[in-house]
């Protein structure tokens, strides 16, 4: 499986991913072609597995940290009350933004492996997921996903990284990875690829990120779950 440099970890270019047919986002080859046959898969058991969000570069996360940094967007608690950051320092703000947002270069979404999904069918015509926790739950909408995804998901490769709270990332049944690219990368992502790619990057609050970004690398980065051996071996077949 291919190895990605340290600009494609990053985000900061996008050689490692192609569109994907008819849609408008991007991702590895690799992911794609095992994401097809999830999506096929999902379809024989009345599901329409849709992508909310894949590969995001950069650039993007850049721009989604900044906004809520200057307050351009609304910044939210853990309980999606809306903060009020005239009242606030930057090291809040910061922390704060991590709550909802990876910060640039530390985002899985830039691999090229990481897809957020919902399933279209449980939806009425034109409306959008929320991604929020409970439309994943036992009694939520896309309740017949999540079953779906735990029966098949892995013998395509996929797992769920954000599967429950772990002190980083907030629970994220949307979002799906793809073992056999992730794994790797996430091995190749080390502090100092993270640190180097933040180098020059007109980041706010740059200097509390420099001070905290060991701690930001160890809870955002390195606590999810980790990838069921199936996944790094799959056998997809139809069934
Ligand atoms: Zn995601």
């Amino acid at each position: 499986m291919a190895i990605l440099t340290s600009q494609q970890l990053t985000g900061r270019i996008s050689s490692h991913v192609q569109p994907l047919p008819s849609l408008s986002w991007h991702l590895h080859p690799q992911a794609a072609a095992a994401f097809a046959a999830l999506v096929a898969d999902a379809a024989r058991q009345g599901i329409d597995l849709a992508v909310a969000s894949a590969f995001r570069d950069f650039n993007r996360q850049l721009a989604i940290w900044n906004g809520k940094f200057r307050g351009e967007q609304p910044l939210l608690d853990r309980r999606g009350v809306r903060l009020d950051i005239s009242a606030m320092d930057e090291e809040a703000i910061v922390r704060a933004i991590l709550q909802w947002s990876a910060l640039p270069g530390a985002s899985r979404h830039h691999w090229g492996s990481e897809i957020d999904v919902f399933d279209r069918a449980a939806l009425a015509p034109g409306a959008r997921p929320r991604l929020i926790p409970e439309e994943y739950a036992s009694d939520g909408v896309f309740a017949g996903l999540t079953g779906f995804l735990q029966r098949n998901a892995a013998r395509h490769g996929f797992f769920l990284p954000y599967d429950r709270e772990r002190g980083g990332t907030q629970p994220e049944p949307w979002h799906l990875s793809f073992a056999p690219l992730s794994v790797p990368a996430l091995r190749a992502l080390t502090l100092p690829v993270l640190s180097e790619a933040l180098q020059d990057a007109p980041l706010d609050g740059a200097a509390v990120v420099r001070r905290l970004l060991p701690e930001i690398y160890e809870r955002y980065v390195l606590r999810v779950a980790p990838a069921p051996p199936q996944t790094l071996a799959p056998q997809a077949s139809p069934q």
